[in-house]
Formats: C-alpha cells, structure tokens, sequence
C-alpha cells in the first residue's frame, strides 16, 4: 500500500510531525508519496527513508495558509490512503481533502498495525476507539506518538504547478508575536493552573522553562479567569500535547485537562492536595506547595546545569 503524507513544515525545515507520519507508513511496510505545500522542504524530504517519491506542490495559492485552498490544490494529488499530522492545520486542511473526495477522516490516530487498524482516545482519553479501514481514508497522528525515520535516503522530487480554484483569497496572515515556545512544539511543557494563584506567579515557572527549553501551559482556569493566552491552553478545549514530560503546577487534573496531556511520555505533577486527580495519571507525584517545591526544582535543574 502507499502512503500519501502531507508535509507540514517550521518554514526552513520539515516539522518533526512529518517524520513520524513517514516512519509510521514505513512501520507498515509502506513507501510513501510526500506533498510538500509550496515546495517547502522538498529536498529534505526526498532524503527521508521510506519516501519513493516527493511532490514539490508550486502555485499561488500556496503563499499564505489557506486550508480551503490548499486542500482544493492538493486533493487530486493524493491516493488513497492519506496520512496528515493531527495540528491544527493538518486537521483542517485534511478534513477538507476527504470532505472533496467523499471519504471518511479519523482524527488523533495514535496507533496503525497492518490490515489497517488505528487506535485513537475518544470520550476526553477515558476510552480508546480501534477502526479497521476498508477503503479509502484520511488519517491524521497525533505529534509524537510514531516513531520518526530516519534521513539517508534520495527520492526522486516532481513539480507539480496547481492552482487552486478559490472564492476568497488570504492576502496576509499575521501571526501573534510570541517569544515563548508553543506547547505543541515542545518536548517539555510546564503548565500552571488556578493552584498557582496569580497570573504573575506564572514567571516561576517560565523561569524553569527557559533553563531547560520548556514550554509554559496552562489550564482552562487560568485562561478563562485571569486571561492567558488561548494559545497556552491544554485539554480538550485547547491543545493536545505528546512532550516527553509534562509538568503540572497546581493543576487539578479535571478530565478536561487530562484530555489534552495524558498521553505525555511522562507526567510529573506538584499539588498540595494527595487526593488530586492529576496524581491519577502522573508518573512523579509531588505533594507538596508550589511555593516550596518550584524552588528546590529551580535549584536542583541549575545543579545539573554546573
Ligand atoms: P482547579 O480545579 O481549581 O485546581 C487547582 C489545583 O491547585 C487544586 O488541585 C489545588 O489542590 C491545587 N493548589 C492550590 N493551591 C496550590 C499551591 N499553592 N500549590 C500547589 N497546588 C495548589 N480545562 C482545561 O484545563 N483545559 C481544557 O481544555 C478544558 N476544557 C473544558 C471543556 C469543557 C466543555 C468543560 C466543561 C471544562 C473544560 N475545562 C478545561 C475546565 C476543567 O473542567 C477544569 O475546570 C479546569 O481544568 C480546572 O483548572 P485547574 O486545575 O487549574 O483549577
């Protein structure tokens, strides 16, 4: 069977996502078709092993992101089983290729096996759904839960020119200045909740994530009541998030948020309350104030660090 993945990129570089789609097809004894939107990344992706082919997708629709344009130009690219990482943009714009080709999407698949059955947490990750497919689909994965390939390979890169035929064109899209990783970016997250008391107490625990390249995260609470960023937010309502440890400061651990995290590798949480649900799916459980634990973790991080 062959794959066709859709790349996503970081602008001068492939986004690790799109690794892990290719090392996910490649797990099922698939080569796979690589589009790369706007030809970005298209050498780097003909590298990657697995990949027979790369599509180098040119056209003006591809300037700005656009994911009714973009899925117009791209669908008739694509076979028939398409694989397409579960961000925000991979969502859209993959949704939109099976709703042109009439063919189901599942979404957040979080294992493949051969024949083909994919596994993804419904219900908030109370439960796991198991769907064998028989046709043709579009699957999105969720960000770090395949194994990435590996880049020793030289596949062969088609131009393909297409223009998408749209009603409304996106002259500019101006991104929100931020000088903070994004939580879907990460390997490490550090998300506070209500339990740190203000929103200026926030600058604990950015401390500790600028010593070891975190992310800062936050749930709805603190969103909602003291107006964070949207952007920071994890659990159902706002991102879902595969880091490798998630830190959770004074989090309960309400379904919702546990929605969004946990599925991280490894889950430490610090909460003055034994009985919080977020110990329930933590790996390291801290019970303790933050007020008393983020210090001894800043002073045990920069002990590493000399
Ligand atoms: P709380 O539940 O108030 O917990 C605060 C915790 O801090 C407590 O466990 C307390 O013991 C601890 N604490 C207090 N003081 C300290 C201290 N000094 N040191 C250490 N610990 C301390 N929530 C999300 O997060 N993300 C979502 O996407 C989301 N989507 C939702 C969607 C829907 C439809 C609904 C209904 C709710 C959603 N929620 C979401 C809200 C969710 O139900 C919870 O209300 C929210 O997660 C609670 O946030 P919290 O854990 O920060 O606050």
């Amino acid at each position: 069977m062959n794959f066709t993945i859709i790349a996503e990129t970081n602008g001068d570089s492939l986004h690790p996502t799109t690794y892990q789609l290719i090392g996910a097809a490649a797990s099922m004894g698939s080569n796979s078709t690589v589009i790369c939107p706007n030809g970005e990344c298209a050498s780097e992706a003909a590298k990657i092993n697995g990949v027979e082919k790369v599509i180098s997708a040119t056209g003006d629709c591809f300037s700005v992101f656009d994911g009714g344009a973009w899925a117009s130009a791209l669908s008739s690219m694509c076979g028939k089983m398409i694989l397409i990482s579960a961000s925000p943009n991979g969502r859209e714009i993959g949704s939109r290729i099976a709703a042109k080709k009439g063919i189901p999407i599942i979404q957040d698949v979080v294992s493949m096996t051969e024949g083909i059955t994919v596994s993804r947490p419904i219900y908030s990750g109370k439960a796991m759904e198991s769907l064998t497919i028989s046709g043709s689909a579009v699957i999105s994965l969720r960000p770090n839960a395949f194994e990435a390939a590996l880049a020793e390979n030289d596949a062969p890169i088609n131009i393909i020119d297409q223009s998408a035929d749209v009603r409304i064109s996106i002259q500019e899209a101006i991104n929100k200045a931020s000088e903070r990783l994004d939580v879907t970016e990460a390997d490490i997250i550090i998300s506070g909740g209500r339990g740190m008391g203000t929103i200026e107490n926030f600058s604990h625990l950015e401390e500790i994530a600028d010593t070891v390249g975190a992310a800062v995260g936050a749930s709805r609470a603190v969103v909602d009541e003291w107006g964070m960023p949207h952007r920071m937010q994890v659990g159902q309502t706002g991102k879902t998030v595969t880091p490798s440890l998630y830190i959770a400061v004074g989090i309960s651990g309400a379904i919702q948020h546990l929605a969004g995290m946990r599925s991280s590798k490894y889950i430490l949480a610090i909460n003055k309350d034994p009985d919080a649900p977020i110990f329930g799916v933590a790996d390291y459980g801290i019970v303790a104030t933050w007020e008393d634990a983020i210090p001894a973790l800043k002073s045990a991080l920069s002990d590493l660090q000399s």
